[in-house]
């Protein structure tokens, strides 16, 4: 689970939330996560488009 980053804003698709914040170096960072329960999937892009495209492209591990 993701602590508490400063997210300046959060859009949604589907299962997956992505946040944009800055990291220490000024840059902006797009960290997708998937909420659904037991699949845990985060990751961090570079680009908006990246994350919108692997937030799509996500599939929940099957339980
Ligand atoms: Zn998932």
């Amino acid at each position: 689970m993701a602590a508490r980053d400063h997210f300046h804003s959060v859009i949604r698709i589907g299962p997956v939330q992505i946040g944009t914040h800055r990291d220490r170096h000024g840059r902006t960072k797009h960290t997708a996560v998937c909420t659904a329960d037991g699949c845990g999937w985060s990751a961090p892009y570079s680009s908006p488009a990246a994350a919108q495209l692997a937030a799509r492209t996500h599939r929940c591990k099957p339980r």
